[in-house]
This record gives structure tokens, sequence and C-alpha cells, in this order.
């Protein structure tokens, strides 16, 4: 018989940590804690293959699962002293979902189920609190009726503002027990309304629906949507876990709270949470109530007079103290907490990993190995590469002028800037048409995260550190500023007011998620300083890495970047791309236009002094790192004069009518340019091209050999099919290094190589490596003609591939391993045998992905090269590829 029910409480149970998959993180976690000894109400999961089961089969449950959720029950009833459905003592459930990721508010949760017109009674005798037991009861038919029975959560609200109004009550802890019991009445007449039937006083029936109603929140919107963007697959299910109420809202010496191990912000070793006197868990998350904080320092620090949870609470908050310390030992990370206190009694709700900004990550992982509780491998393997971009983002530059209008919590870290919307959908739109979007909300929910992910930054006048809002910016690395109280946002007018100061959608603001500033305007920003924690743990990542991290670089800003990000070299120099310049273009034009070998060469010249200009500038930047110089590889399309004026501008530089220059583009026009004349093949038909180009390598060499700096060039052929394309190439360029060589009295060591873009190169690798004395492998044109996919149109039709779940990635973004990396390591393989010692990289966008990287660690490639700003992702990636000769934790 399968076994779908497991039990915790009282010290024990069935499940542990490492059972995550089955019984997903929050099963898996209150299953440790109760086997830690730690104060767990008792409770069962259902696991995650009920989850798979029940989709499986059309929304059924397995057989077994009614008596195996009846024993389980029965457990917790032993260990509580109360019974299910109970009318004198009543024992009431919690129903919450619990992925093998965490999904913060994305699934349904149900508390204090088993309430009805009956047992409410007894529950009201058992706490001697009328007001409380009618209270929660009123909270279970609003959470059930909008989360199980799908009735609209405002009507409800409604019925509830409707009361205080009539009552002229202010506050929801102004109502006595019998208001709460004409709103129960209100609320049932809208149950029955709704759906024709009245609120369900079974409380089995209860427990079925919200089991349900979780399972079947699994594929809900917003749910699809998270794991869509956290890359969650959907057959991983989620699981349900039953458990025993416990009270935070019982009283004055009751409270609800949710901590962090450590500071989520900063990664500061020191606690850091927030809690309510006498409220349920859901009103700290929600953002309705301002929570106070748990120790005097948290309060201190950001101003706040409300006593902090050691002032209000001394021992109980001794005893949290004490978990604290506990489960950051056993789990050897910080941790994310929820409790609760029952009259001055403390439960444990939950712990999980915290989610953590960047910046505390590193802090965390770096002190955590000096504390001894885990090696430096580990800490190096703790961040995930990706994430590295957070700390890249720039910071307010701290001189320039900024008008502070309001000051929230500093949720997110990183400033971000731009125009003021409130609605995710407008920030979507507007973030599609290119525009930087700051999304302001009173609060947040998961309806709004397609806003909050294309935003640059959130800001919300309502809710904690903890809230929606600051737990998932800080996942997604948005920079988020919570809780600025002062702003008033008017969603009706569109209209954000402060101090009479009136900020109306479409107006520019900038925020500061480091410091929880909101300012009017822009406010430039710089560069951060990458020293600290992110310098300690890359120096530990660079001992355990075995490839070369280069970077893919023209300009001279770019190389300097580079190096600063740690770069080793240059893997990819697109000379193309130096030729974009305005001053540059008018020349290129007129060399592609040219109709003569004389044409060509005469607008040559005009390029080849700026050309070596360029090279001696990188050759310099990089400082005898090596350098690879890929000759000329335009897309023609790109530098074709395309309007009337600039065909002007070509015809008068090359001294001929505009009317030739016309009829030349049409001549060269192409049906198909990615697939066209570009690469090698321009080099086989104008070679002076090439010429041209080795000639500025080589005098930019000798020039700054002359101020003592060997650079040996390496020497890139880009788009070869054929051993004889390279040979005919390589034989212009050694040419021209002997006339150098000759003019100069100087001799160049330089290496000439070849990209590998072509199945064909690849499968030829053999014999082109005779000639080629590296290899680099340019994997976005080895996947175009790969899959035959043109790179350029493929985004009208990959969101299709990816929906119908033939692409689980982009594979422009993650490298296919199957077929594109079959062709790589075939190439590699054949590359080697011929010349054991060939250098092997790749310079496709793949080179910054870690996912490919990790493939290019099991494929032995000696580099990665990547854009500049994803030189500390390669750099991270590749170390955690060669510890684990396995995926990075990230993408496991
Ligand atoms: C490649 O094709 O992977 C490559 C690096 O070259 P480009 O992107 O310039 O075509
Ligand atoms: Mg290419």
């Amino acid at each position: 018989m399968s076994k779908w029910v497991y039990s915790f409480g009282d010290g024990k149970a069935e499940g542990r940590a490492e059972m995550k998959n089955l019984l997903g993180g929050k099963g898996a976690n209150l299953a440790e804690m109760s086997n830690l000894g730690l104060p767990v109400p008792p409770g069962f999961t259902i696991t995650t293959e009920v989850c798979t089961w029940f989709y499986d089969n059309g929304r059924q449950y397995p057989a077994e699962l009614k008596d195996q959720v009846a024993a389980g029950l029965k457990a917790v009833e032993g260990i509580i002293g109360a019974t299910f459905g109970d009318a004198g003592n009543p024992l009431l459930v919690s129903v919450r979902s619990g992925a093998r990721a965490s999904m913060p508010g994305m699934m349904d949760t149900v508390l204090n189920l088993g309430l009805n017109d009956v047992t409410v009674r007894g529950l009201a005798k058992r706490a001697g609190d009328e007001r409380f037991a009618y209270d929660s009861y009123r909270r279970f038919i609003q959470m059930y009726g909008n989360v199980v029975l799908d009735v609209d959560h405002h009507h409800f609200e409604e019925i509830l503002d409707s009361h205080k109004r009539d009552r002229g009550l202010n506050y929801d802890t102004d109502l006595e027990a019998g208001d709460w019991q004409t709103v129960i009445e209100g609320y049932k007449e809208v149950v029955q309304e709704a759906l024709g039937r009245p609120f369900p006083q079974d409380v089995q029936e209860q427990l079925w629906g919200a089991i349900g109603a979780v399972f079947g929140s699994w594929m809900n919107q917003r749910a699809i949507t998270y794991r869509k963007l956290h890359d969650i697959p959907a057959s991983w299910g989620t699981a349900v876990n039953v458990q025993a109420m416990v009270f935070g809202n019982m009283g004055d010496d009751c409270a609800t709270g949710v901590a962090f191990t450590r500071n989520p912000s900063t990664g500061e070793n020191a606690f850091y949470g927030e809690y309510l006197i006498n409220a349920q868990g859901e009103d700290v998350v929600a953002g309705i109530r301002t929570p106070q904080h748990l120790t005097v320092a948290g309060r201190q620090a950001n101003g706040s007079d409300l006593p902090a949870m050691e002032e209000s609470m001394p021992e109980v908050f001794q005893q949290l103290d004490a978990v604290r310390l506990k489960l950051e030992r056993h789990y050897r990370d910080m941790q994310d907490i929820e409790f609760t206190v029952q009259q001055k009694k403390l439960y444990m709700l939950q712990t999980r990993n915290g989610k953590r900004t960047t910046a505390a990550a590193l802090k965390i992982a770096v002190d955590m190995a000096r504390e001894g509780l885990i090696d430096e491998a580990e800490a190096v393997r703790r961040i995930e590469p990706k994430s590295l971009d957070q700390l890249l983002h720039p910071t307010l530059d701290p001189k320039a002028e900024r008008k502070i209008i309001a000051k929230g919590l500093p949720a997110s870290p990183g400033a971000a800037c731009g125009k003021v919307v409130f609605s995710a959908d407008e920030a979507e739109r507007q973030s599609q048409m290119g525009e930087a979007v700051i999304l302001c909300r009173v609060e947040t929910s998961p309806e709004d995260i397609h806003g909050m992910h294309a935003a640059a930054g959130i800001l919300t006048t309502r809710g904690g550190m903890t809230s929606h809002a600051a737990v998932v910016a800080r996942g997604m690395g948005r920079s988020c500023v919570s809780g600025a109280g002062e702003l008033r946002i008017d969603y009706k007018t569109g209209v954000m007011t402060v101090r009479g100061e009136k900020i109306a959608a479409g107006d520019v603001i900038t925020i500061d998620g480091s410091t929880g500033e909101v300012m009017l305007g822009h406010v430039p920003t710089i560069q951060p300083e990458l020293s600290g924690d992110f310098a300690t743990l890359m120096g530990w990542a660079d001992r355990f890495r075995r490839m070369k991290v280069r970077t893919n670089a023209e300009t001279p800003l770019d190389a300097r970047t580079a190096v600063k990000f740690g770069a080793e070299g240059i893997g990819l120099c697109r000379t193309e791309h130096m030729f974009f310049d305005t001053e540059r273009i008018i020349a290129v034009r007129e060399m592609i236009v040219a109709e003569t070998e004389a044409g060509r060469r005469a607008a040559l010249a005009k390029i080849a002094p700026m050309q070596r200009q360029d090279f001696v500038e990188l050759f310099r930047i990089m400082a005898g790192l090596p350098v690879t110089i890929r000759l000329l590889d335009p897309p023609l399309h790109e530098f074709l004069p395309n309007s009337e004026a600039e065909m002007d501008e070509v015809a008068k530089a090359a001294g001929t009518d505009i009317q030739r220059v016309r009829h030349r583009a049409l001549q060269l026009h192409e049906a198909n340019p990615m697939l066209g004349h570009r690469g090698c093949r321009l080099g086989i038909s104008y070679p002076e091209i090439y010429e041209m180009q080795a000639r500025a390598i080589f005098e930019a060499a000798v020039e700054v050999g002359k101020a003592g700096q060997t650079v040996i060039p390496e020497i890139m052929i880009p788009l070869v099919g054929t051993k004889k394309e390279l040979d005919i190439l390589k034989a212009v360029i050694d040419r021209v290094a002997g006339e150098v060589k000759q003019s100069s009295g100087v001799q160049i060591d330089y290496l000439v190589g070849t990209m590998i873009e072509l199945p064909r190169a690849a499968l030829r690798a053999a014999e082109i490596a005779q000639s080629a004395e590296f290899f680099s492998f340019g994997t976005n044109d080895l996947t175009q003609t790969t899959f035959g996919i043109s790179r350029d149109d493929a985004a009208s039709f990959l969101p299709d591939y990816q929906r119908a779940g033939i692409f689980e990635h982009d594979p422009f973004v993650t490298l296919d391993t199957e077929g594109v990396g079959e062709l790589v390591s075939i190439a590699a393989e054949r590359g080697r045998k011929t010349r054991p010692e060939i250098k092997l990289g790749i310079c496709g966008e793949h080179g910054g992905d870690p996912a490919s990287v990790y493939f290019c660690e099991k494929v032995g490639l000696s580099y990665v090269s990547c854009s500049p700003y994803r030189v500390p992702i390669a750099r991270l990636a590749a170390a955690q590829a060669a510890l684990m000769g396995e995926k990075p934790a990230s993408e496991a």
C-alpha cells in the first residue's frame, strides 16, 4: 500500500528535511523541527505524489487517502486532546500548501478550519473568550469562502465595512462578539447567494474542500506565472499540510511573527524580524497593521517607539532566540521562520532557508565560512551565479542633488528610476515599450507579480520588510521601498500625494531600496565598488575554478569594465562593432558598396588608421592578457545604407553619384543575410578587407611592443565551414605578418584560429585543426544553424515552443546541450585529436549562462567568454562547475 500521508508532532515525525521532494519544503521542515524537539503544533503532510496523482486522474484522489488522512487526524486529536468537529472541545486545523521550492503567497491557505455554528460555541467556552471565537469563525468563513468556494473577497469586506459604518466603529478591534455574530450572518448570506447553498457546516466536507482547493491552486494562473519566472516544473506538485491551529489572537499574551535568523537585506548576524500582539499570522504578511520589531536593536535602527518583543515578552523572546541558534546550527544556513505565541507559549510554524539579497547572501556565506559552520567550497556553492547581477546594479551618486519626498523601508537594495505607474498591467505595458517604470501600489499581492517583474523598482505605501512586495522584490533583485506611509495613492485619479506635492502617473521618480528614500525626478547613479565580501568570495571561487573567463568586448569602456570584473582576456572582439561609429560608418559603407578592388582599398585606407588605434588601445588596456580579434563578420543588411540621406553621404564620400550607390545597395541586398555573404565569405571575395585588419593588428602589436608590452594577438576567422576557407585567409594573414616584420623589423608572435559556428565545421574539426591553432565556439550561430532557426526571427515563435514544452529554455540563452552541445563535444574531441594542445573556448551568449558554463566545464573547454557584466557570474559558475562535477546549485 502506498504511503500518502506523513505525521509529525510531539517530538517526532515520519518525515525528514531531506524529503522535500515528497513532503514539500514546509512539510519536510515541520517534520525536521519536530524531530529536533522544537515546539511544533502536531499535524500531517499529504505528499506531492498525491498532487501528481490528482492531476493524472481527473482530479480524483488515490483510494487509500481517505483512511490515511483520518488516521493522521486521529493522531493530532490524541496529542492535542481535542476532537475534530466536537461540540464541546473542537480541534481546529490549518490547511496550507507547501511545494518543493518556496512560492510565497502563490497558493492557497485556510485557517481555523473545523468551525461551524456549533463548534464555535465550544471554542468560545474553552478559550473563555466569545469575541475571539466569533472573530475566528468569521475569518474562517471569509478565507474558506474566498479560497475554496471562490466567492469574491470584496463581498465579505463590504459586509464588514457596512457593519462598522452602521455602528460607528473604526477598527476591527472595536468589534464585540455580538458584532462578529451579525457579520457572520451577513457572510453566510453572501455564500448562500453566491452558491445557492449554505456555508458547509460538516467539518469533513470543510477539510476535503480545503485539501482540494490547495491542490487546485497549484494550477492557478499566479502559481503558473511564478513557476515560469522561477523555472519550477509543473510536475513537482505541491504537498498539503494539515496542522493543529494555535492562536496568536487570543489576547495580549498572544502574538504572531516572522523572522530571519540573520538580516536578509544586509546579511548582518543579528536576529531580524517582526511580530504583532494579538494577531493571526496572515495579519503580519498582509501589511494591514504595521508590525513591531523583535529586538531592541531593530526597533532603534528603525526609529520605532513601539515596544520590541525583547521588551514586551522577554521570556518568550529568549526561547525564540535559542530556537534561532539551534536552527542555524542545524541547517547551517540562514532561516526564515514563522512562529506564534499562544498564551505565552511559543510554537514554531515554519522554517526554511531564507530568501536574501545577493549582498546578504555573500556576507552570510563568507561569515558562516569564517564561523566554521561551512567550508569555503560550500560558501562558493551557496551563491547563485545569476544573482550577482544584483550587485552590479547602480547605486545613487552620493554627490547628486536629490529631493526626498518620502521615506519608507529599505526593502530590496539598489537604486531605480522611472516613470510612475499605478498598476501591474500598466507596468508591463510600458516596460514592453522600453520605458523604465516604478510600480507604485498601496500594497502588492500575488496578482501583481508580472508588473513587479516588468518594473525597474517597486514602491508601496503599506507593509513591512516581510510584506509581499518586500519578499518578492528581494527574490527578483528588484529595488523596492515598502511602507512609505506618508504617500497617499489614489488609484482612481492616478495621483500620488505627499505634503501637498502631487505626483501623477508618468512623472519620473527615483527610489533607493537600500535607504528607503523616494525622490522626485531622475537622480544620477554610480557603479558599485566590488570589494569586501564580494571580493573575498570571488577570490575563493577563483581558487576552485579550472576554466579561464574572458570577455566579449571591443570598446575601451567595455574592456576596462571587464578587467575590473576579473576578465582574464578578450575572447571575442567583434571588429564590425568597431565600425558602427558615426565617423567610420560612412567609410565602411563606402567600402561595402565599392564596385572595384581599388574603390574598396580607397575606403579601407580611411578606416585603417582608426582600426590600428583601436587595437593599440585594447592591447594597452588588456596589458598582456590574451586578445582574440575576430576579422570582419558583418551581416550585410546591418551596414548597407538604407535612407536616401545615408546613400547621399556615401556617394559624396566615394566621389560617385547616389544613383550608383542605390543600384549597388540593391545588388547587395540579400534574402537571408544571416546565411549570406558574411563572415569569412566576405574575406574570400574581398581579401583586402582582412588584409587591412591583419595589418592594423600587427602594426598595433608592434607599437605597444615598443612601449615594452608583449602582445600575442589571436586572430580569428569567422563562419568557417571548410579547411580551405581557413587556409586561403590564413595565407593572407601570414603574408601581412611577413610584410609588417619587414617594414618594422619586429617579429610578432600570433595565433590564427577559427570560430566553430557551423555544423560542418564541427564535424570536420579534425581537418580544420590542422590549420587552426584555436577554436572558439560561436554558439549563437551554431544554435541558429543547427536548429535552422533564425536568430533574428526566433522571438516570434519561441514562446509557443516553450509553452508546448518543446524547449525548456530558449536555446539562444541556455545551450541546447543535447544537440548543439553534441556538436561542440564532437568538435572538441576531433580538434584535440589533431592538435592536442589546441585552445578551446566559447564566445556565444552562452558563455555567461551558468548552466551552459557547466557544460563547457564538462567538455573541458579552456575558457568561456561573455559580456563584461556577466564576467563575475561566469567566474562563479565556472567555480561551481569545477567543484561539483554536477550542475550549479542554482540550476539543479
Ligand atoms: C556566435 O555566433 O556565437 C558569435 C559569437 O558570433 P556573432 O554573435 O557575432 O555572430
Ligand atoms: Mg557568429
